[in-house]
């Protein structure tokens, strides 16, 4: 028989992905799903991105590229980045992946011994204290409660820090709150982080293009730029030009970790896809326009949604700030019973209910860490938001 090795079985598969084939089977079998559990856009990749994949293939882009990825592409990342945030990284600290998700999980790899601590504010991204235990690491889970915004504050934040402590995992926006930090609230963490040297932030902005706040879009490097030569910025094509299949994404921080992640990755993955990279560096730096219309039309979706469960009773809905995300409290479903005469123990059972009840898939909030609430994706259309919003309502309404 085989046995798996420890760090196996320290993790657990993905509960999003669990749940979102979850739905995807329920609709197999014929039923009436409304799915809101999907982590991707539900556009297509823009035509110019799409061409510029197929024109690398014709004319023979189809070979190893450096571990580091094309010239032509981190050259693209370099310019995006600057252009954006105004910051300036060398060649040197580009490092390119198959994803935003094996770069964190490289970056993890290539930095944590038994025993190295990672802050992970909840509710977080799913995937983050599971990278920790797989690479050695432990995570010190922070709780944001709604009152903060779902944010870290400087006082949690400091009494997590030990000298055991690495790093700091930021995702502003987040999945799966959509809270997004402000310049001010990134310079009063970096006044906690400059008071110790030993801790490193891994600032995830993958969803940093679906931005809603008047305020600009700003990222720990570059609200405290004295903490840039201690972070590592995760960022991809995935989220902002709807490429989650083409799994190209990439980091930008201090030459020496960069370096260890590229030696790292040489031994992994070689490279991530050539034609893959010829379709980012076209997103990167052709017109922005896509991003602009899928960040309008999150947008009136958020709105909407917001709107809808924030007026149902026994259900709260705080107003994300960006990604595609919202994440309702159900306390008011919590102690209830199901017409069935089921008890509504947890967010795990809301959630059950929901999908058995009126038929919405949705992920309950244990998995990020933060109950009771689950997560809605409104990465899709309207008139399925509409049909999920009505049958929550009717699902709260049936509860006694
Ligand atoms: N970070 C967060 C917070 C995410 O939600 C995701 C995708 O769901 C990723 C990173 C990784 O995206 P990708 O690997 O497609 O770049």
């Amino acid at each position: 028989v085989f046995v798996p090795a420890a760090r196996v079985t320290r993790i657990r598969v993905s509960p999003t992905v669990a749940a979102a084939a979850r739905a995807r089977e329920l609709k197999a079998e014929g039923r009436d799903i409304v799915d809101m559990t999907a982590g991707e856009p539900d556009f297509d990749t823009p035509e110019p991105v799409r061409a510029a994949a197929v024109a690398a293939i014709e004319a023979g882009q189809t070979r190893y590229t450096s571990t580091n990825g094309t010239p032509e592409l981190r050259a693209a990342i370099r310019a995006d980045f600057k252009r954006r945030l105004g910051l300036d990284y060398a060649d040197g600290e580009i490092t390119v992946g198959g994803g935003g998700k094996p770069v964190l999980f490289v970056a993890l790899m290539a930095s944590l011994d038994e025993g190295s601590e990672v802050i992970v504010p909840a509710p977080y991204w799913v995937s983050y204290p599971d990278m920790v235990l797989a690479n050695d690491g432990t995570p010190v889970i922070v709780e944001c409660p709604e009152s903060d915004g779902f944010k870290l504050t400087p006082e949690a934040l400091e009494a997590a820090i030990t000298p055991k402590t690495r790093w700091l995992i930021l995702n502003s926006p987040s999945n799966p709150t959509g809270a997004a930090y402000s310049r001010a609230e990134l310079e009063a963490l970096g006044a906690v982080l400059l008071r110790h040297p030993q801790v490193w932030v891994l600032s995830d902005d993958i969803y940093d293009q679906v931005w809603f706040s008047p305020e600009p879009m700003t990222t720990i490097a570059a609200a405290v730029p004295a903490l840039k030569g201690r972070t590592l910025l995760v960022n991809g094509v995935s989220k902002a030009y709807a490429m989650t299949g083409w799994r190209l994404g990439y980091g930008a921080g201090p030459a020496p970790l960069v370096a260890a992640i590229n030696k790292l990755q040489s031994q992994i993955s070689s490279c991530p896809s050539s034609v893959s990279q010829a379709a980012a560096t076209a997103a990167l730096s052709g017109n922005q326009g896509f991003v602009e219309e899928a960040c309008a039309a999150y947008r009136e979706r958020r709105d909407y949604a917001v709107a809808r469960l924030a007026a149902v009773p026994g259900l709260t809905c705080r107003m994300p700030d960006g990604a595609f995300y919202l994440y309702p409290g159900c306390p008011g479903a919590i102690g209830k019973r199901t017409p069935e005469g089921k008890l509504i123990e947890s967010d795990e059972d809301f959630v059950r209910y929901l999908l058995d009840s009126v038929g919405v898939a949705a992920v309950h909030g244990a998995a990020y860490g933060l109950s009771p609430y689950f997560r809605l994706s409104i990465a899709t259309s309207l008139a399925t938001i509409e049909a999920g919003c009505d049958r929550i309502e009717a699902a709260m309404k049936a509860l006694a």
